[in-house]
């Protein structure tokens, strides 16, 4: 008695070697049919025994290939049709596909173990992948996820890997980039056309010898701009103070933290402290730089810093780097100048990077689009995302309740944007400040992309915006010209993303986005607000911080002494701030002046401005040079302290009031206590307050789940301080995982609360 069915597997399952394992599952049991990749998942269509059926829906569900990630599988019965064999059949092109792409995946050992071994055809071959490993969103250009459709279709397979790829036993059967130095892209260096170098190397020709030639260019201090997965990098000898000290002046980066990458574990393991989570995040598949404790000083890598990004090999090409000799920590930057994004074109990267690379390793396979390294953190309430792009874009984050296409297109700040199709939430990868020229540029080819990734028709797009009447992103999306367009209030966007990761649309939580610059609902400036909801009925602002003056709007970001002139100005008996041991500059006083005249100043509830005051006192007068640096500065400080009293934040009436925090900090200075300790008892006072009036928030609504959110919770130590407070109080801390608690967060949150906006007629 002959059965039949059919299966759609829904999921990351395209380009990972779904279909080869089914073919060989359905052969092991005897069973004829044929499986195809779909625009909706895999197709599986099977005629057998009964037995036998129920078997490989077992084996399918409980022992998928290693690199698939399953949503949902979903079987039906079917009329057998008589099938002798098993085969895998053309994909279909047919309606929108909404099967998702897979990021990029890490090389897999068995390519690791052919890449270094002298009688494999692919031995030193820099493109060496398999459907377990290797490019995926990077060299997409359309979707079904085909080579035809991939930056691979001008290599046509050679006899030799022509067969791997019709092999259904092979670890390559329809592995799309599959290459080999007979058919394949190839590596080239080339030397920039400004800078001369420093060892008289030629410009060299194949993979082997232009890698080589690159390490002694590494070896002898030279910066290297290297064409990698999702753009290009600079990389230099870490250990080498010139050659990092070079590379900061030609990137005109002054003090932000590069990334490194160590060879392996054990030399990450000297680099930095990991624990076991941490392990667990830098070896996973994603591969993203983790931010860990420094074990020893690497001059100029992260001044000021007891923090270092560390992350390992992940393509084929790294590995072959360090196998021929490269230093065995490496500072792997993204290729660009200062806030640009990452170069990723060869021409745009040549031409860029010429005056701040002295070579440029290239790789012949073109990008199909820029995705950054991804940057996460082994936090005290699990991992935490603080950029997401490769290794995690474009996977889904979340399953929406509905099934309303809806694009949502983030802040200005830390872009990202999420398209939801078929009620799958995707979040694009990290854009960047979209001020930016370039990134504007990004974030314009990125909506494109998903768009017609997904084949979403824009009249169908609800398209979802921050409130902020001046952000680019908005004026962008109410430029696409659809007929619905909504605007979402950028921190109860914050709250939102929290709870869109857990699907948790109902229920009832108290909301804290304690954040650096937000657009409010009565156009000051947030950033300070407890919120008490949900997401399918909204947000109310219940507390929020103390409000203070901003002098200069959102330049006083720039500068932690101007911020401090709109706090300050609320305390009275100020001693002289231009005096030591505070020794505040010019522009202090010409903020205060500002504020007393009303003038360029606007009202502001930003927790993050209120760091940088703090930060002002304690020591940080001069301008920041990249975004939050004053704060990241005073929780380094606070790290280096003993633990201590926390100074008073009291809550009361509606509010946060920052007065008692900050005039401790100005009495302590004066009194010459630490400085360290003075950062310590701010910070813990900080969190001690915000414990307070949650405790008594939740009690006054009868709730008991705390969500934080917003570009402040990237601060750990802030975190490490609620987690033990809360520890003994019947309360659940909800924070982000999936997504940024910083602005990269917003458009998934922006997207969740549009899902359940009501319309009238059209908005
Ligand atoms: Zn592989
Ligand atoms: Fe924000």
């Amino acid at each position: 008695m002959s059965s039949a069915c059919s299966i759609r597997v829904r999921g990351v399952v395209q380009g990972v070697g779904f279909r080869p394992y089914v073919y060989r599952l359905a052969r092991a049991n005897t069973l004829a049919g044929w499986v195809l990749n779909g625009e909706e998942g895999v197709e599986i269509y099977l005629e057998g025994s009964a037995t036998r059926l129920r078997s490989f829906v077992q084996d399918l569900k409980t022992q998928p290939p290693p690199a698939a990630s399953m949503a949902e599988i979903t079987v039906y019965p079917a009329h057998p049709v008589g099938l002798n064999d098993f085969t895998i059949r053309q994909s279909q092109r047919r309606e929108r596909p909404t099967v998702r792409i897979s990021p990029d995946l890490a090389v897999c050992d068995a390519c690791l173990k052919e890449l270094f071994d002298p009688a494999d055809r692919r031995y030193w071959y820099p493109y060496i992948n398999c459907t377990n490993c290797g490019p995926r969103y990077t060299i997409v250009l359309g979707l079904p996820y085909d080579r035809p459709y991939t930056t691979m279709r001008d290599w046509p397979l050679d006899e030799y890997c022509g067969v791997q790829y019709g092999d259904p036993a092979n670890r390559r059967f329809h592995a799309q980039p599959v290459a080999c130095p007979g058919c394949g892209p190839g590596y080239s260096l080339h030397r920039s056309l400004h800078l001369s170098l420093h060892c008289g190397d030629e410009v060299a020709h194949g993979s082997e010898q232009s890698i080589r030639a690159a390490v002694q260019l590494l070896n002898h201090g030279n910066v290297l701009a290297v064409k990698g997965l999702g753009g290009y990098h600079l990389a230099c000898d870490a250990s080498n103070p010139t050659a990092v000290r070079a590379l900061r002046g030609r990137k005109y980066r002054k003090e932000k933290p590069f990334a490194l990458m160590a060879s392996n574990i054990e030399v990450a393991r000297n680099l930095v402290e990991l624990a076991e989570d941490a392990t667990g995040l830098l070896m996973s598949k994603a591969r993203p730089i983790v931010l860990a404790p420094a074990k020893s000083e690497l001059e100029g890598v992260a001044p000021e810093n007891n923090e270092l990004g560390v992350m390992l090999p992940y393509t084929p090409l790294h590995f072959l780097l360090f196998a021929a000799g490269a230093p065995e920590v490496l500072v792997m930057t993204s290729a660009n100048r200062s806030s640009e994004p990452i170069a990723y074109e060869d021409e745009e990267a040549l031409d860029r990077l010429s005056e701040i690379a002295d070579a440029f390793l290239i790789g012949e396979r073109p990008i199909a689009r820029r995705v950054d390294d991804s940057v996460t953190r082994a936090g005290v309430f699990g991992p935490v995302i603080l950029r997401r792009a490769r290794g995690y874009a474009p996977g889904a984050v979340a399953t929406f309740p509905n099934a309303r296409p809806i694009l949502a297109v983030g802040a200005d700040l830390k872009n990202t944007i999420t398209l939801v199709v078929d009620g799958q939430a995707f979040v694009s990868q990290h854009i960047g400040d979209l001020s930016d020229f370039q990134s504007l540029r990004a974030f314009q080819e990125t909506i494109q992309d998903l768009i017609s990734m997904y084949e979403v028709r824009p009249e169908d797009l609800l398209v979802v915006h921050d409130s902020h009447p001046q952000y680019a992103s908005t004026a962008h999306a109410l430029a696409l010209g659809v007929p619905q367009s909504l605007a979402v209030q950028h921190h109860r966007a914050h709250v939102a993303s929290v709870l869109a990761e857990r699907g948790e649309w109902q229920t009832d939580v108290v909301g804290v986005s304690l954040d650096g610059t937000g657009y409010g609902d009565d156009g000051s400036i947030w950033g300070g607000e407890i919120f008490v909801g949900s997401v399918r009925g909204g947000f109310e602002r219940v507390v929020h911080l103390r409000s203070a003056s901003l002098p200069g709007g959102d330049a006083a970001a720039q500068y932690p002494v101007q911020a401090a002139a709109g706090f300050l100005t609320q305390l009275n008996d100020l001693p002289d701030i231009t005096a030591a041991p505070f020794g505040f500059s010019d522009r202090y006083q010409k903020a205060v002046d500002l504020v007393h005249k009303d003038v360029r100043t606007f009202v502001t509830t930003s927790t993050g401005r209120l760091f940088d005051a703090a930060a002002a006192l304690v020591g940080f007068t001069r301008q920041v040079t990249f975004e939050g640096q004053a704060a990241m500065w005073l929780e380094q400080l606070a790290r280096n302290a003993p633990l201590v009293e926390p100074y008073p934040f009291p809550y009361a009436g509606g509010e946060l009031d920052f007065r008692p925090l900050l005039r401790s900090v100005v009495d302590d200075r004066l009194r010459g206590r630490n400085i360290r300790e003075i950062a310590r008892a701010f910070q813990r006072g900080l969190g001690q307050g915000l414990h307070d009036a949650l405790i008594a928030i939740c009690r006054e609504h009868n709730l008991s789940i705390v969500v934080l959110s917003g570009g402040v919770f990237q601060n750990e130590l802030l975190l490490e301080d609620l987690k033990s407070m809360f520890q003994s109080e019947p309360i659940a801390v909800w924070t982000n995982h999936a997504v940024p608690p910083n602005d990269g967060g917003i458009s998934l949150g922006q997207a969740a609360l549009a899902a359940f906006a009501r319309f009238d007629c059209s908005a």
